[in-house]
């Protein structure tokens, strides 16, 4: 038995709980792409699926910094250096309390395939830590990526393993943790990604995975037939970097965003949401959403107690598509049935696996247009890449510029995903489309690489 092939049978069975979303990732990659290994033998001669679901290396590493109060605190940190065969190690950094191994390596996995479908030269990595930035002062979370960096630094370089951002590392994080990058090497140079724009990041950075989303939605719904975007209401989940972005290229092309989420609750605001009172509460105050009410009475806030166990609010409102940009397994079989219940034709993953195996067997057998995560949300790595380019011509690109790259790379994306479902006979399928797609890219590296 292969490696691949046991792991999945211990997830079958339940064992290791901490890989449980490693796993769900691995198994959805390894069905997809049967039909390719079935068609050329040379991917399984050079063993290239037990070899690519083994990370390179991970370091793991004590965190120690003092908070407000003198106490000395203890964390743990990460980084998965995953796969390199098409450039340096690249994927962001997760700060949150659920950080352990498991998730990190779901997410490095996750990232090999995305980078490649892009079709720039970087290779996957993810890392993190445990460390929980909510209700930290603006030193504490300094004090804490100094003490990060300390550590991280002796891993990472601009041709090794270039990190970037995630859920709890925003343009603040990144600033530190560049900050004390220089200290410690006295190297001005792009190790990072997703840095503010005053020394060295890139226009779009922070909008990149939000607009890519919605660009790679309107490709979507072209290619498949579907009506625009323009004047239908959409859902969005989160109230990070990801949603946010997303309801403001959803609200320039026309489009409705009617909710928005945190992890108490949840937007429902059938007029479009306040996206000024929205980046007020979430980037300046860092406040709870059920602030939002306050300012809209006729809004409508659902604290997630409120709502019976096993749904989610959100999902349960109709809308003709729907954008899962917050966390991994957010939306459910249940979930999904709601979607297409109230006439959802389109759902697009701006977060990472926000979408259970099973509601992902419903929106394909109810054909609706379904955007998987490593393709509809690779906006963000792409414009990563071009931060690292501009920073090794030390160059600058304009908005527009920068903007206009962004999407040619999204409809290329989806264009790709689309062909190759196609090639491989499960045509309007882009999970399995991209999976293809995106292993294929790699394990022609490897294979060219030799062991
Ligand atoms: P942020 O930290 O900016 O925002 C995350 C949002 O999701 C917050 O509103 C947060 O609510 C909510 N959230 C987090 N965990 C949970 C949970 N367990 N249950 C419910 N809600 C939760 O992160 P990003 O917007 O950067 O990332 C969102 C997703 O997009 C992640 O899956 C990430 O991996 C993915 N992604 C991000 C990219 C980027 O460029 N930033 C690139 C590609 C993918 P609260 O504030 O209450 O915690």
């Amino acid at each position: 038995m292969g490696i691949a092939e046991d792991r999945i049978k211990q997830y079958e069975k339940g064992n290791c709980e901490q890989d449980k979303v490693f796993y769900q990732a691995m198994e959805e990659v390894i069905y997809s792409i049967a039909p390719l290994l079935e068609s050329d033998e040379r991917y399984k001669q050079n063993s290239i699926l037990d070899r690519l679901v083994v990370p390179d290396r991970i370091f793991k590493f004590k965190v120690v910094w003092m908070d407000d109060n003198q106490n000395i605190q203890v964390n743990t940190g990460y980084r998965v250096q995953f796969n390199n065969s098409l450039g340096p190690y690249k994927g962001g950094l997760r700060f949150h309390p659920s950080v352990n191994e498991g998730i990190l390596k779901f997410l490095g996995f996750e990232q090999i395939l995305k980078n490649a479908l892009t079709g720039l030269p970087i290779g996957g990595g993810k890392g993190g830590s445990d460390f929980d930035p909510k209700g930290k002062s603006d030193f504490e979370v300094m004090k804490f990526c100094s003490a990060f960096m300390t550590e991280l630094h002796k891993y990472i370089g601009p041709r090794i393993d270039i990190p970037a951002g995630d859920i709890g590392v925003g343009a603040r994080e990144i600033g530190y943790l560049f900050g004390e990058y220089k200290k410690i090497t006295s190297s001005y140079e792009g190790v990072l990604t997703g840095k503010p724009f005053m020394f060295g990041g890139s226009l779009m950075r922070p909008e990149a995975t939000g607009y890519g989303t919605v660009y790679f939605t309107e490709k979507m719904l072209e290619i498949e037939g579907k009506e625009s975007l323009e004047g239908k209401v959409c859902t969005v989940s989160g109230a990070g970097n990801v949603a946010l972005h997303a309801i403001e290229k959803l609200q320039q092309i026309g489009a409705i965003p009617v909710s928005c989420t945190d992890s108490r609750g949840t937007i429902y605001d059938s007029r479009g949401v306040d996206l000024c009172l929205l980046k007020e509460l979430k980037l300046e105050k860092r406040a709870s959403l059920k602030e939002y009410v306050k300012a809209h009475p006729e809004a409508k806030y659902i604290p997630v107690e409120d709502y019976p166990e096993g749904a989610h609010a959100v999902w349960d409102i109709p809308c003709y598509a729907a954008f899962p940009c917050a966390t991994q397994n957010e939306l459910n079989d249940i979930d999904a049935q709601n979607l297409i219940v109230n006439g959802c034709i389109s759902v697009s993953e701006g977060a990472n696996m926000p979408s259970t195996p099973k509601a992902i067997n419903d929106f394909l057998s109810h054909k609706i247009c379904f955007a998987p995560a490593k393709a509809a949300n690779s906006g963000g790595v792409a414009v990563s890449e071009f931060e690292m380019s501009q920073n090794a011509s030390m160059s600058k690109w304009g908005f527009e510029e920068v903007d206009d790259k962004l999407k040619v790379i999204m409809q290329q994306v989806c264009t790709r995903v689309a062909l190759t479902a196609k090639d491989y006979g499960v045509e309007g399928n882009y999970v399995d489309g991209a999976n293809i797609a995106g292993f294929k890219r790699v394990a022609d590296a490897m294979i060219a690489e030799g062991i």
